[in-house]
Parts: C-alpha cells; sequence; structure tokens
C-alpha cells in the first residue's frame, strides 16, 4: 500500500486531498464501481467519488499519489444496537430457551457479582471490559454505535473509542418506581459526566433516554419518555416484539410474563392494553404525538415475533428495525421475518445486540448470518442495513454510512477477493471481511470541513446512478 498526503496544484492553498483506490469502491447509496476511487480532504469529508481515472482526472492528481486498497473500500459500519455495559458477561449467559429464562440467569449473574465483590465485577473492570469491546467493535470497521445503558459507563466507553452516534440511556419500571422519577434520576446520573470525558467522541456522542421493553415498563413512563426523546428531537429506541412471551403479555395477559411481574410487586394487567406491539406504541406516542407533534421515529430492536400489524405500523411511521439475528437466535433460537420486513419496505439496520448475547461485536458477522439465513436476498441489502441504515436511523445520514459527497463515514479497506466481472461484490466481501483483512484508511468523526466540496475546489466525480433501491428482493 502506498500513502502519501497529496495537494492538489490548484487547491495548494486549501486543505491537503487524500485518494484512496481500489478495484472495488461500494458507496452503498449507489451502484458498486468498479476501479474505483474516493477523494477525502483534511476534515474527513469526502470530496469525489467515482471511477479512479475520472477522480484523478478531475482533481488533477498523478496517478502515484494515492492510497492503494487491494480489496474493497466501504464506508465505517454503524451498529445500531449494543449494550456496552455488559462487556464484562461475555460468554457468560446461556440462552436457548427465551427471553425470560436468559434474563432471569442474566440477572443471577449481576446479582451473584455483587454479593461476591469479585474483583473482575468492580466498576473499574466493567468499565475496562466496556472500553475493550469498544475498541474491538471499532478495529472491526465500526463508526458509530447504538449504544443502550442501565448506567452511563457504556456512554463514556464510546467515548474512549472515540465513536460516534448516540447513547441510549435505558430506564425500566424499577428506577421508576424505586426514585419516583426515572427520567430525572436519569438525567441527573447523566450529569455526573465531565464533558471532557465526552469531548473524545467529535462531536460529544448525544444520550436520549429510551424505554427497555414493554414488559419492563409501565405505560405511563414510555409515554413520558417519547415525548422527551421527540423534544430533544433525538430518535429513541426500545426492544419490541422479541419473543412470543411479550406478544402474549401485550394480547391478552398471557405468557410468562405475568408471573414474573406478579413477583415484582407488578400488576401484569397494567402491561395488557390487548393490542399488538407497534399499536400500542403507537397509543403511546412512539410515532409521533397525538398533536401530530413530528419526532424521529424510533429504532425498533428484534421484532422476532412482529406481525403484518407491526411491520405496516413501523413503515408507515419510518421506524427502522433493528436486526440482531446472532442474538436472537443465541436466546431464543428463532429470526424476524427479514424477507417480510424487506418485501414491505421497512427501513433496517443491523445490531450485534451485547457480548452477554453474542459472541462479539462484529456486524460482518451479523451480515453472515443473514446471508445463511436468507439466500434470496441480495447481499447489498445487508451492507446497506449495517451502514446508511443505521446511520439515519440515529439521526446521522448527512455524515455518515455512506460513501458519498459531503458525507464523514470514515474509509474502511476490507481485502476482500472479488472477481472482476463479479455481480454482486457484497456477497465475497461480507464471505471475506474476517478481523485481519479489515484497516481503517481515513477515520469518521471529524468535524465538517471549513472546505466544502461545492465552494472553490473541484466539482465531486460521481458514479452514474439509475435511482433508488427498489424495495423488492430481485437483485
Ligand atoms: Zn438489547
Amino acid at each position: 500500500m502506498r500513502t502519501k498526503v497529496v495537494v492538489p496544484p490548484e487547491t495548494a492553498s486549501a486543505a491537503p486531498v487524500q485518494v484512496f483506490s481500489a478495484p472495488w469502491v461500494l458507496p452503498v447509496v449507489r451502484p458498486p464501481i468498479r476501479d474505483g476511487a474516493v477523494a477525502v480532504d483534511a476534515g474527513g469529508t469526502i470530496v469525489a467519488v467515482g471511477p479512479r481515472a475520472d477522480v484523478l482526472g478531475g482533481l488533477g492528481f498523478h496517478d502515484e499519489l494515492e492510497v492503494r486498497c487491494e480489496g474493497a473500500l466501504v464506508p465505517g459500519l454503524v451498529n445500531a444496537h449494543t449494550h456496552l455495559e455488559l462487556s464484562w458477561l461475555s460468554g457468560a449467559v446461556p440462552g436457548g430457551d427465551g427471553v425470560i429464562a436468559w434474563t432471569r440467569r442474566l440477572v443471577e449473574k449481576v446479582t451473584a457479582a455483587r454479593a461476591t465483590k469479585d474483583a473482575t465485577t468492580t466498576e473499574n473492570s466493567r468499565f475496562a471490559a466496556a472500553v475493550a469491546a469498544a475498541h474491538a467493535a471499532r478495529a472491526l470497521g465500526t463508526a458509530a454505535l447504538g449504544d443502550v445503558g442501565n448506567g452511563i459507563l457504556g456512554w463514556r466507553a464510546m467515548a474512549h473509542a472515540r465513536l460516534r452516534g448516540l447513547f441510549f440511556h435505558e430506564l425500566v419500571g424499577s428506577r421508576e418506581h424505586r426514585t419516583g422519577d426515572a427520567l430525572a434520576d436519569a438525567a441527573a446520573e447523566r450529569a455526573t459526566v465531565l464533558e471532557p470525558e465526552l469531548a473524545g467522541a467529535t462531536p460529544t456522542i448525544p444520550a436520549v433516554p429510551a424505554p427497555h421493553a414493554p414488559y419492563s415498563v409501565g405505560p405511563d413512563l414510555i409515554r413520558r419518555i417519547f415525548a422527551a426523546a421527540a423534544a430533544a428531537g433525538l430518535p429513541t429506541t426500545i426492544h419490541l416484539a422479541e419473543d412470543p412471551d411479550e406478544v402474549a403479555l401485550l394480547a391478552d395477559g398471557s405468557g410468562g410474563w405475568p408471573e414474573v411481574l406478579r413477583a415484582m410487586g407488578v400488576d401484569p394487567g397494567e402491561r395488557a392494553p390487548r393490542l399488538g406491539p407497534c399499536a400500542y406504541l403507537a397509543g403511546l406516542g412512539a410515532f409521533g404525538a397525538s398533536d401530530g407533534a413530528a419526532a424521529p421515529p424510533p429504532l425498533l430492536v428484534h421484532m422476532v415475533c412482529a406481525g403484518p400489524g407491526d411491520r405496516r405500523r413501523a413503515r408507515e411511521a419510518g421506524a427502522t428495525v433493528v436486526l440482531c439475528p446472532r442474538s436472537n437466535l443465541h436466546i431464543g433460537g428463532r429470526l424476524p421475518d427479514v424477507a417480510a420486513l424487506i418485501e414491505e419496505g421497512v427501513a433496517l439496520a443491523l445490531g450485534t445486540d451485547s457480548l452477554a448475547s453474542a459472541p462479539d461485536l462484529s456486524l460482518w458477522a451479523e451480515m453472515r448470518a443473514l446471508a445463511a439465513a436468507f439466500p434470496e436476498v441480495p447481499p447489498r441489502r445487508w451492507l446497506e442495513a449495517a451502514t446508511d441504515g443505521g446511520a439515519r436511523a440515529l439521526g446521522l445520514g448527512s455524515t455518515l454510512g455512506a460513501l458519498d459527497v459531503g458525507r464523514r463515514p470514515g474509509l474502511v479497506c476490507v481485502d476482500a477477493r472479488i472477481a472482476p466481472g463479479e455481480p454482486q461484490p457484497e456477497r465475497a466481501l461480507i464471505a471475506n471481511a474476517e478481523p485481519s483483512a479489515i484497516r481503517w484508511l481515513a477515520l469518521a468523526g471529524a468535524e465538517p470541513s471549513a472546505h466544502a466540496p461545492t465552494s472553490a475546489g473541484p466539482s465531486p466525480v460521481v458514479a452514474p446512478w439509475p435511482g433508488p433501491y427498489s424495495p423488492s428482493l430481485s437483485p
């Protein structure tokens, strides 16, 4: 690989621009480019994308002044659902028999750790595990997370690893019961973080409250959380339709949750609205308040047991369904109807969930799991969900998620051997994106460049683009 910072002669006084080229460039929002290149300014902003000859010619470069990737260039990935705070439980929570049993084991582990005060479970050790997981995610080509945490440890770990994204401060009914106002209590907890600590990420990672799930949070608090997120102008997230017990509780108060809730002193009737998951959330303001006030649509995580009505409501609301296939297989042994979600045009993102239910934070492994389970789906769908889909869902679609002029998504080289005539290069990319094949060429997260690409600088170069991807299953 040759590495040089280059300055186009005609813009020598402007910020330096670097050109990256590869046999394949996968912009995500445009078709793959054979023998392509991407030009990036010093602030990380893409100023040109297209066939290599056009990019070099358009910028007045000579061909020796470039960084070469011998595989495929892709934008930094966006992992839309993690729980960094659970990283210390890596591999420690067996699954296979559903959410209730898995959650019970998780709680037992946490309770036992508190009792023994084991050195591996101290706050410092948990933070170290979260930081290590965040850095490992970044090393796998991840630029941003949608991280969910009961506490704020994951938020701090994101900043430590210089990841971008959004922190979802997750609330459960017991916090409301204990403090009288979970939202105020959580806000006070976030205020304890020193601003310089979060300034590790550029810009500072915003935080927003999020309800855990319909069975663990009462309707009044869910409504207040959605209202708070809307007032902040940020999307929030919720685990939804993850398991048959949850859907049974909501539909008619049956399944395994009523017994668990009663044991916790919660009236199950309060959480059994006799509605489907999305219909229930709609009534609580998840998809915009009844007064018509606009709110960024939420990220609906899992949707394993979503029905046609849930998919329709999600699509109509512009909500994103976050798929975490390896976690779903670990906990409950089944996957959502992804083919139906795609066929019906529901926006998709990918997440890994936590290390307590997935072996690592690799979105590449999630893409491989989906490709194996749904071979009829064109593989570009998975790359799209793992990049632009997550970026848009987190409100970062103008900066992250695609190799597009004006965005600052970071640039990842995957040393995957892809045949020159390959009609679906994403298939070989996903199959071959092992950790040793991945390296960052330009990092995401820089502030917007003062040198806008459309100002005095060179004209953007773009590949021909026939139109948006259709939501059909055809390649
Ligand atoms: Zn989760």
